[in-house]
């Protein structure tokens, strides 16, 4: 039986995950489950998967979570630190789905494991890309990509030699603003940006795959993953959503994935790896869809794009500046406070203010030096948004 846990394990990643352990549940051992204000769905997976332990990350739901499992016999605990410290339970796979830079640490506990590290939570290669990898590297463990995208990449380069790659082109559907007229962003509501064309996912990715955060954010996950140059990867809008990512290769050959907007394949194919196994997604009928659009991002539109070169040229912990502010930057959104294409006015703005700091962007990227790098931009992109409305 193969030891599993799962962070973020009451949300759309989480539940994707639970929805394809739960059709073998014998082959399965469930060790953590973890979670934050959805404490009823949290404790019913936990009973159900037969969890050692659920977490929830709000203190105050504590007794909630242990009167929703009273008579499991399942442990509860509640609270940052103990999200870390259920991921140093042993386990030999961990999905890692908690939503921002919340999800670093306990992915780092999970490296230093050994374990396998299936990887949703793209914030903390954003953030931390270099520490996550070395961290791996150390314990002898492996991450895994569950992004379509790169997931469809390390499909393609299966059996590939990198030195014979060009470029790697990442898909975007283009979100729920890519035909707007431009002069109408200012006016785009939460409602109207949190419904995806394509995929259904949760409300911030589903946000910042409108404004492009998350392709942008995406670039440079693709940068950590594949450790390519930055001027080799493309961002390529394809509003189907069906072609994942492809791969150039010296030769002229495209290696393209393709698949239905359905996060269980990459899932699927991290829990199964280095196997194929049957996943319940759908089949394609190519014939059916009859044919694939493509356009160039347009960067007025998306300006996050061109924010992700900058991060990338800049390099040390601008990342982490560049996820702190964009979360901020999200919430404020979220709250009402700042306009859809104001998001990518603060964090330009947080990343000019802390990138000429060299002591906090060029300093060792530890655990610790991350932490204090997310609070500060988070300070930063505060401050921003406070002076925007005064
Ligand atoms: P979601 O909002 O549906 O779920 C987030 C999960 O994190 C929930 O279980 C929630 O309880 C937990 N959580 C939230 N804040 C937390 C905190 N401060 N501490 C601990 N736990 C907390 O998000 P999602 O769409 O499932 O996305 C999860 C991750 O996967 C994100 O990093 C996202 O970018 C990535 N991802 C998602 C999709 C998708 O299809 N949904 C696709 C690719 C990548
Ligand atoms: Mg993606």
């Amino acid at each position: 039986m193969r030891r599993i846990s799962i962070f973020g394990a009451t949300g759309s990643i989480g539940q994707n995950t639970i929805d394809l352990i739960a059709r073998a549940p014998d082959a399965y051992n469930v060790v953590a489950l973890t979670g934050a204000g959805n404490i009823a769905q949290l404790a019913q997976d936990a009973r159900r998967l037969g969890a050692d332990i659920a977490v929830t990350a709000h203190d105050h739901l504590l007794d909630d979570l242990r009167e929703a499992l009273h008579g499991s016999g399942i442990d509860c605990a509640a609270g940052t630190d103990a999200i870390r410290e259920a991921a140093t339970r042993p386990v030999d796979w961990v999905m890692s789905a908690i939503v921002g830079a919340a999800g670093l640490a306990p992915g780092i506990e999970a490296l230093k494991q050994g374990a396998t590290l299936a990887l949703a939570n793209k914030e903390s290669l954003v953030c931390a890309g270099s520490l996550m990898l070395h961290t791996a590297q150390a314990h002898g463990a492996a991450i895994l990509p569950v992004d379509s995208e790169h997931s469809a990449v390390f499909q393609a380069l299966i059996g590939e030699d990198m030195a014979a790659v060009e470029r790697i082109i990442i898909t975007a559907s283009g979100g729920a603003f890519r035909d707007w007229p431009l002069e109408k962003l200012a006016d785009a509501t939460l409602e109207q940006a949190s419904s995806h064309p394509n995929w259904d996912m949760g409300q911030r990715i589903t946000i910042d795959s409108a404004s492009m955060f998350n392709k942008a954010m995406e670039v440079i996950e693709t940068r950590e993953y594949f450790g390519i140059y930055p001027s080799q990867i493309e961002v390529l809008v394809h509003p189907q959503s069906m072609i994942h990512a492809l791969v150039g290769f010296n030769d002229g050959a495209l290696m393209a994935h393709i698949g239905p907007p359905d996060m269980r394949h990459a899932i699927g194919f991290a829990l199964h790896h280095p196997q194929r196994r049957t996943l319940p997604v759908e089949r394609l009928d190519l014939a059916k869809i009859g044919s694939f659009e493509f356009r160039a991002p347009d960067e007025a539109r998306w300006p996050a794009l061109r924010l992700a070169r900058e991060v990338m040229a800049r390099g040390g912990m601008a990342g982490a500046v560049f996820n702190a502010a964009k979360e901020v930057a999200l919430d404020g959104f979220i709250d009402g406070h700042l306009r859809f294409p104001q998001m990518a006015q603060v964090v330009e703005d947080t990343l000019e203010q802390l990138n000429s700091d060299n002591n906090v962007i060029d300093a060792t990227m530890t655990l610790d030096n991350v932490a204090q790098v997310d609070h500060l931009a988070r300070q930063a992109a505060k401050a921003v948004i406070k002076k925007r409305a005064g």
